[in-house]
């Protein structure tokens, strides 16, 4: 198994092996430190605390020992308590510092008889204490029976002491009397009588009155004796001797005469029997001595034991003590011993780990790695000095040998190469020759293309130059078309508007039939031209995209509106959905998607003849702050086949001839939608099939914003205005004269002018509501005269309506900029000026209603149509505007949108005629709210050409029936 385990195996073991032998070391020398400690812990955990212990119960005990004596020699009861007191505290210190020395015991035994020895002077206080408290009592009896003793004895003393001098007195007496009786002969055995009684009564009470002085005082002095006696033997004997006395002294007081004497002294006498008690009884005064003597025996006794107890509790301390201290040296030796041996393992394993660890690398390493490794090593250096004549032996089976494998192998390996290699020498030369013969060909073939290529860069650069000449003729088609159509279009304006004003005359129906046609055809030629230069600006490159906020909803919806009618006149379904997750707002150039709009919507309806065109508008999201807007328009038309496909954006292409003819149009509607649609950086796209119609849809990445900004060109209803003064400015004539005619129509009252200067010149005696004016003016062009006409008047909000033919959104943005309030493109359509000026109408404080009826019109025209004439058109309108208006009311309850418009246009026609301004104005209003305003505003223009017409009736009537006032009028 160990020959298996290889270098890398063995190398592993061996210095397991040492790592293992240094471990071991290192846990024997943990293991015996942690013995030394163990038993530090145990002398500083155990040893110590249990010598502080005993000693401190020791020196506890000899405090209690020494309470003994002052316990007993306590004289009273205050004392003993404070005593008490002490002893109690002591006794509990006691109690808790041997519960100490017993946790810490080291010898328990020892710490128990120690505990024994206290227990029992413990008793043996508390007996103390007792006996002290009895001797206390027995003495305080003992001296009180004592002192009531001495008291009656005293008492005894002195009656004797009284009875004693009696006796004297009388005894005197009586030998006074003597001498008078020795003398007197006669009476000589009186005097023999009275010295016998003298000698036997008075001289004997006297002396038995001296006894009994004699004896009371003995029994004060005993009791005196007794108070010190200290023995059973002296008080028995003081007690005989008290008895004697008490016997005689009761025989001595019995012998007293006098009788009230001898009571009073037989009184003391029971006194003194009666404090004494009933010798020996333990009552009596002796037996109390007695007690309070055995009492203070007993005490002696006690303290004599506690001397002992302490004795012996010293002795028992000491052998703990002893012990204790044995106990910590034995510890300290044993740790000491531990460390010895540990020193000695350790040097041991140290010395062991060092010889094993140097045998493993000695029988090994060296002999089994090195050496072996030493012969590769050389046999590897001399095989990269190119040796290869090398042999290593194979010997063993790790990797060593893999090693010797390895290198003989090499040295083999080096034997083919260089074989090789001498091969690849050989071919090199070959290949050598064959290249140097190569190199030659291709030097001549090279020569030959260098040729070719001088040829093909002249080529290229005649191409580079052609390119160049068709841009530039590109470019030049591109500014002439632009051109030529922008130099049309002035003076197709002034063409159409004459046309207009000249179907405003009196025209026959042939005339007006061929005016309608040249209307129509100038129409047309003018859409061709705006497409023309349109397309033409996109491929100049004159395009530049705007960015406003506006709402794409909003927007759909205006388009929707505006072509509404002429799908709803083909029979046409026409729908519109916008999605909800539409953005509100977006910023982008919302005039160039709504062209786009406009185009492919008009281009679905020319296109459908029956079914339906759907415009749809989805939101996508596209990242924080922007939407991918998808606009697609389809319809269910004349289709258009996938070879047509490929052509419809290119500009002037129709699918076929015929569609010109059938639809008409320039073919450049789709190719300028394409191109706005890649300057807004979307695809416009097509799917279609022949027959069964097509969806045009193109999608727009745009940032969302927050709100729309001013919309531009908005569609709005338009409420009737009011009579303005209107300042108009316009170097053409044709254009001025237009424009002047459509405002006076209107009710307006005009003040037209050619030049800017003119203008400020003119609100010296007219002052304006409203500013009309043309941008390109000669001198001081129209913005320059906006501003010095508002100077003029001192009214920077003076409204102004800029016209230009300019119809590019960054100028019109640019007019808008410079405080221009509404903007109206050339040529000019009436309806738009007239909704211009009506949307500023608002804005003009002081305007006025216009006029239901214009009489100097109607005066004109009776002038130009005589009376009768105007008669017969005014019954007619009195008998066609009611029905119409009633005719309206349906359309509206029916919400039938393209008949209120018919119904609009036809009324504006009868109102223009009959010169009624605020009928036609109204008129003007329904004809465009009919198209996108909600019902209720329809309604409201309806009502208000009701009562316009109303209003100019009466006033007409009342005119042509006034004694023909005008008529005369008119012939003057
Ligand atoms: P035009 O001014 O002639 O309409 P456009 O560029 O708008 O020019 O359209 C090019 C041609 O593409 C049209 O003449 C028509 O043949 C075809 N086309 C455009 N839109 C539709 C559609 N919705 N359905 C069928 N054909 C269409």
């Amino acid at each position: 198994m160990f020959r298996r385990l290889g270098i890398g195996g063995r190398l592993f073991l061996a210095f397991l092996c040492i790592t293992g032998l240094s471990l071991s070391s290192g846990i024997a020398s943990w293991l015996i430190l942690r013995h030394i400690a163990a038993a530090q812990a145990v002398v500083n955990a155990q040893a110590l605390p249990a010598v502080a212990a005993t000693q401190h119960t020791a020196e506890l005990s000899a405090k209690l020992v020494a309470t003994a004596p002052a316990l007993a020699a306590v004289q009273s009861r205050a004392a003993l308590s404070a005593e008490q007191t002490k002893l109690s505290r002591l006794a509990q210190e006691m109690v808790a510092s041997l519960d100490e020395a017993r946790k810490l015991a080291i010898d328990t035994q020892l710490v128990e008889e120690f505990a024994g020895a206290v227990e029992k002077m413990l008793a043996n206080l508390k007996s103390n204490y007792e006996f002290v408290r009895q001797r206390l009592e027995e003495d305080a009896a003992y001296r009180d029976s004592a002192e009531k003793v001495t008291e009656a004895a005293q008492s005894i003393l002195l009656l004797s002491e009284t009875l004693i001098s009696n006796a004297s007195a009388g005894a005197s007496a009586v030998t006074a009397n003597l001498y008078g009786l020795i003398g007197d002969p006669s009476r000589r055995e009186d005097a023999y009588n009275a010295i016998d009684r003298l000698i036997e009564h008075d001289i004997f009470l006297m002396e038995r009155m001296y006894e009994l002085r004699h004896r009371s005082a003995q029994i004060s002095l005993l009791v005196n004796r007794l108070t010190r006696a200290e023995s059973g033997m002296e008080i028995k004997e003081i007690s005989h001797i008290f008895q004697d006395h008490m016997t005689v002294i009761r025989r001595r007081i019995l012998g007293i005469d006098d009788p009230v004497r001898r009571k009073q002294a037989l009184e003391f006498f029971s006194a003194i029997e009666t404090a004494a008690g009933d010798v020996p009884v333990a009552g009596s005064l002796f037996g109390r001595r007695q007690r309070v003597v055995d009492l203070i025996g007993h005490l002696d006794t006690i303290a004599a034991a506690n001397r002992d107890l302490s004795a012996k509790q010293n002795v028992v301390a000491r052998s703990i003590l002893d012990r204790s201290g044995e106990f910590a040296r034995t510890t300290a030796e044993r740790a000491d011993h531990a460390l010895r041996i540990g020193v000695v393992v350790l040097v041991l394993t140290l010395l062991g780990a060092v010889l094993v660890s140097g045998g493993i690398v000695w029988l090994y390493v060296e002999r089994n790695l090195v050496r072996r490794l030493g012969g590769l090593s050389r046999a590897m250096q001399r095989l990269t000095a190119g040796d290869l004549a090398v042999q290593v032996a194979e010997d063993g089976d790790d990797e060593l040998r893999t090693m010797a494998v390895a290198v003989n192998r090499f040295r083999d390996e080096s034997q083919r190469r260089l074989d090789l290699e001498q091969e690849r020498e050989r071919i090199t030369v070959e290949l050598k020759r064959h290249r140097e013969e190569l190199q030659q060909l291709v030097e001549e073939q090279t020569e030959q293309i260098r040729l070719v290529n001088t040829q093909l860069r002249q080529e290229a650069l005649d191409h580079a130059e052609a390119r160049e000449h068709a841009e530039q003729a590109s470019s030049a088609k591109s500014a002439f078309l632009a051109t030529m159509s922008h130099e049309i279009r002035t003076p197709m304006t002034g063409m159409l508007g004459m046309m207009r004003l000249l179907a405003d005359t009196k025209l026959s129906s042939t005339q007006r039939k061929h005016l309608s046609i040249a209307a129509n055809s100038g129409e047309a030629l003018l859409g061709i031209l705006n497409a023309i230069l349109d397309y033409s600006k996109i491929e100049s490159g004159n395009v530049v995209l705007e960015q406003v906020d506006f709402d794409m909803a909003t927007l759909v919806e205006g388009v929707v509106a505006f072509m509404r009618p002429i799908a709803t006149e083909k029979g046409l379904d026409f729908s519109f959905h916008i999605d909800r997750k539409l953005s509100p707002a977006f910023s982008g150039d919302a005039t160039k998607i709504r062209q786009v709009l406009f185009n492919l919507v008009s281009n679905a309806i020319k296109f459908t003849q029956h079914g339906e065109v759907r415009v749809e508008v989805a939101g996508k999201e596209a990242g924080k702050g922007s939407q991918r807007v998808v606009v697609s328009i389809a319809d269910s038309g004349i289709g258009i086949s996938p070879e047509q496909q490929e052509h419809i954006f290119q500009a002037f292409t129709q699918t076929d001839a015929s569609i010109t003819r059938r639809f008409g149009g320039t073919g450049l509607g789709l190719a300028i939608s394409r191109e706005l649609a890649r300057l807004m950086g979307a695809e416009l796209k097509v799917e279609s099939v022949e027959g069964e119609g097509s969806t045009f849809t193109f999608e727009i990445a745009m940032k969302t914003a927050r709100r729309p900004s001013r919309v531009q060109m908005r569609q709005r209803a338009t409420k009737p205005t009011s009579a303005l003064n209107i300042l108009m400015v316009e170097d053409d004539e044709a254009t001025r004269l237009v424009a002047d005619t459509v405002l006076s129509k209107a009710g307006h009252h005009v003040r037209a002018v050619s030049s800017g200067y003119a203008a400020v010149e003119a609100v010296a005696d007219f002052k304006p509501d409203i500013l009309v004016m043309d941008i390109s003016l000669p001198g001081i062009d129209g913005l320059e005269a906006m501003k010095r006409v508002r100077k003029a008047l001192d009214s920077p909000g003076l409204p102004v309506i800029a016209m230009s033919a300019h119809v590019f959104t960054s100028e019109v943005e640019r007019y808008l900029n410079s405080g221009v309030d509404a903007f109206v493109a050339k040529p000019i359509i009436d309806e738009q000026l007239i909704e211009a000026i009506a949307a500023l109408s608002d804005r003009v404080p002081t305007a006025t209603l216009l006029a239901a009826f214009d009489e100097a019109a109607c005066k004109a025209d009776v002038h130009a149509l005589g009376l009768e004439v105007v008669q017969r058109l005014y019954r007619i309108a009195q008998d066609s505007l009611p029905r119409r208006f009633e005719a309206m009311h349906e359309a509206l309850r029916s919400n039938n949108r393209k008949a209120l418009r018919d119904l609009a246009h036809a009324t504006k026609s009868s109102a223009g005629s009959l010169g009624f301004p605020r009928l036609l104005a109204a008129a003007v209003a329904l004809e465009t709210a009919s198209a996108a305003a909600s019902i209720e505003e329809v309604a409201q223009i309806v009502v208000e050409c009701e009562a316009a017409f109303a209003d100019g009736s009466a006033q007409l009537s009342q005119i042509l029936s006034a004694d023909r006032p005008i008529e005369r009028t008119a012939a003057e």
